[in-house]
């Protein structure tokens, strides 16, 4: 478990200022999601909380603890994809087991945590098929998996059920919140999609040219809107 915060963030590529200055104090456990339309800077954002990208300005804490300068595989954070970015030659065992073999994990040790991973994301049946055997949903979950057997403080998820068919989506959602809970990991999840962030977020914070225009729990953000952004955003069909 751990707490994250963003300190009057900012990033410019070359001369272009891309994201404005941003704060943001996620507690322990918490689920926020980060939501506003394609080009506001939200994957920019992430990317830099995962060490994807340098920050320009500012500071990002985890625990307290500032990591601008740390390696990624130093954060203790697990990043979930849209594309999912799986391994199409290995098996869906292997998939989950790599990152675990890069930081020599003893294989007893890998074999329990993808085994366990399989366990709460149901992939059981599924160990030894290769991600073109699988649905959307079951390719999600086992970029999901690779996250898991990590065993990271903090999880990061950009769009990752943008690919997935409209029910499916919904499903996901669920999905995703009761395994947040079940492993107690603080969570910034990214999406253009604002019915999702309302219904997955304990708080949420919308984007608007780089720009935090409002950060609250989402009845908060829709009965009282900050901005006419804000209002126009939450208001507008998905
Ligand atoms: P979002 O994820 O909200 O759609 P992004 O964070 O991907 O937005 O992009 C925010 C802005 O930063 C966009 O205008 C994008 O073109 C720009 N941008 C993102 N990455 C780079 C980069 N590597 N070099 C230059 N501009 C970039
Ligand atoms: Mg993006």
């Amino acid at each position: 478990m751990a707490t994250l915060t963003l300190n009057t963030v900012k990033k410019s590529f070359g001369k272009t200022d891309v994201i404005h200055g941003v704060s943001i104090d996620v507690a322990d456990g918490e689920f926020i999601v980060i939501v506003g339309p394609s080009g506001c800077g939200k994957s920019t954002l992430l990317r830099m909380v995962a060490g994807l990208e340098t920050v320009s300005s500012g500071d990002i804490l985890i625990d307290g603890r500032r990591v601008n300068e740390e390696e990624p595989m130093a954060r203790d954070i697990a990043m979930v994809f849209q594309n999912y970015a799986l391994y199409p030659h290995m098996s869906v065992f292997e998939n989950m087991a790599y990152g675990l073999k890069i930081a020599k994990v003893p294989r007893a040790e890998i074999e329990e945590r993808v085994a366990q991973a399989a366990r709460m994301l149901q992939l059981e049946p599924y160990l030894q098929r290769k991600p073109r055997e699988l649905s959307g949903g079951q390719r999600q979950r086992v970029a999901m998996g690779r996250a898991i057997v990590r065993k990271p403080a903090v999880f990061l998820f950009d769009e990752p059920l943008s690919n997935l068919d409209a029910k499916l989506r919904v499903q996901m959602r669920l999905e995703i919140k009761a395994l947040q809970r079940e492993l107690g990991v603080t969570a910034l999840y990214v999406t253009h999609d604002q019915v999702e962030a309302m219904t997955m977020a304990d708080r949420m914070i919308v984007m608007n040219g780089g720009v935090a225009d409002q950060i609250g729990k989402p009845l908060e953000v829709y009965a009282d809107p900050a901005t006419e952004f804000v209002a126009g955003f939450i208001g507008s069909p998905p």
